[in-house]
């Protein structure tokens, strides 16, 4: 068996985040979006000792249970890699990837309590960064998403269905007036170029809408013909903010070194549960606000009785966890790393008329070390890589009685929760809820107990 070579594949089964896994030899092998009940054509990519991974290069026996792609950019866009599977079978694979994982890590005796569905299965994003490049090289402006497989090359979505009309018509409108003018795109390798990313984010809920242009800093261009045009889009939504945002990162990440205001101001206004929250254009959001809502409605059921008790929430973004379970909790005091972030996480607070919380901005493996109330729920919402080591070691020392993790990574979550485990902690129950329709990813929000 070698790298390069080509062998027929039969998928067995699923695992996280939405690989088909059969078996070669005596070895593991994972293919990228195979489904189980497939057998393929795949092509030898990579040759460990444990596993091997490969491309499938064509299907040879296709499974009966597909459905036809609802979006145009299905062949191409990175994104949606599950639309070709009904919802409920999708619902299925993610149920079946996480609870062998936490079986295979010696995580049982658990109650699990299903997957919840997402409210709405297509355009259901609150928040969507679109890339200017090019189709073929030195082809004509694209902004859309990074083409699969392919390493450049940009597709423009602009019929993408996991958004709404506002937003295809914001980026044919954008599209269509840089092409005009002739801008160069930004380039990764060479860091040369101007046009970076078009950033939408449109509240779901209260309807606000803001467009954030972002470009390096290689050009002075005028931008009032662009922001008057965008002004009088006929929206369904309510525009109330257009940026333009200077990134001169030579990363390919979407970030601000300064921030300019076209029109309006500089954050839209959701409301999650009856709450209201300021989002920033930087900061942390979940990206699918009716989801969310049914994700914070299981962590504040997890949360229990929560009465006159001292909750930390930390990496708490805006704050949304905090304030959703605040109105039950004693005191909230969050942790969160990005500053505007935090300091919008205290003006919400004020504005929810809520007087018990405190967000803290930092590192939360160094804040926590300096955290001198005794919590009594201990809710952690980390970003993919887990738990920081350190910081782990100091939720353990808080001797919390409750623990409740919330997870976009699984396989993180299984290696965090073994570390609790080995200290103490009893994983009570488990839900999943379905943030990310048609993509492999699946949030967990875990209940965790001291023995
Ligand atoms: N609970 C929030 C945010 C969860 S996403 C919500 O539901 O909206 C994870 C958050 O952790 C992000 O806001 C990210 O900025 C923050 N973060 C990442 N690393 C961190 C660290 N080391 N310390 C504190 N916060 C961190």
């Amino acid at each position: 068996m070698k790298k390069g070579n080509e062998y027929e594949i039969v998928i067995e089964k699923t695992e996280f985040p939405g690989y088909g896994i059969g078996i070669l030899g005596d070895k593991k092998i994972y293919v990228k979006n195979a489904l189980p009940g497939q057998k393929i054509l795949g092509r030898i990519t990579k040759k460990k000792k444990e596993y091997i991974e490969a491309k499938a290069l064509e299907i040879l026996e296709d499974v009966d249970y597909k459905i036809p792609q609802s979006c145009l950019h299905f062949a191409e866009c990175g994104g949606c890699s599950h639309q070709t599977i009904s919802y409920e079978k999708q619902l299925e694979f993610k149920k079946e990837q996480v609870l062998s994982l936490l079986k295979e890590n010696g995580i049982d005796n658990f109650e699990f309590l299903g997957i919840e569905k997402s409210p709405e299965q297509f355009g259901y994003r609150n928040k969507m960064e679109f890339t200017f490049g090019d189709y073929e090289k030195g082809g004509e402006l694209s902004l859309g998403m990074h083409i699969k497989g392919r390493t450049f090359g940009i597709v423009t979505v602009d019929n993408c269905q996991i958004v709404d009309e506002d937003y295809r018509k914001i980026l044919t409108a954008v599209l269509k007036y840089f092409r005009e003018k002739r801008l160069p795109h930004y380039r990764i390798l060479s860091h040369e170029g101007y046009l970076r990313n078009l950033v939408i984010r449109k509240a779901k809920n209260t309807g606000e809408i803001l467009i954030n242009i972002v470009t390096s800093s290689q050009m002075d261009f005028d931008f009032s013909e662009l922001t008057e045009m965008l002004r009088t889009l006929p929206y369904e939504g309510i525009l109330v903010s257009i940026l333009h945002s200077i990134n001169d990162s030579l990363a390919d990440v979407v970030q601000a070194d300064n921030i300019e205001i076209l029109y309006g101001r500089d954050y839209i206004t959701e409301k999650l549960l009856g709450l209201k929250f300021k989002i920033t254009p930087f900061s942390f959001f979940q990206t699918n606000s009716k989801g969310a809502e049914k994700l914070y409605s299981i962590v504040r059921d997890f949360m229990e009785d929560s009465q006159s008790k001292v909750v930390f929430d930390l990496y708490c973004g805006t704050g949304t966890i905090g304030q959703i379970v605040a109105p039950k909790a004693k005191k909230v005091i969050g942790v969160e790393l990005i500053e505007e972030a935090v300091e919008a996480a205290n003006e919400n607070a004020k504005l929810n008329g809520l007087n018990n919380c405190k967000f803290i901005a930092g590192d939360v493996a160094k804040v926590i070390q300096n955290l001198k109330d005794k919590p009594e729920i201990i809710i952690l919402d980390p970003p993919r890589a887990g738990v920081h080591p350190i910081a782990l070691k100091y939720v353990v020392d808080f001797n919390a009685p409750d623990l409740i993790y919330v997870s976009c990574n699984p396989k993180s979550l299984v290696n965090d929760l073994k570390v609790l485990k080995d200290n103490g902690y009893v994983i009570q129950k488990v839900k999943l809820m379905d943030l990310f329709p048609h993509t492999p990813h699946v949030e967990c929000v875990v209940k965790i107990e001291k023995k």
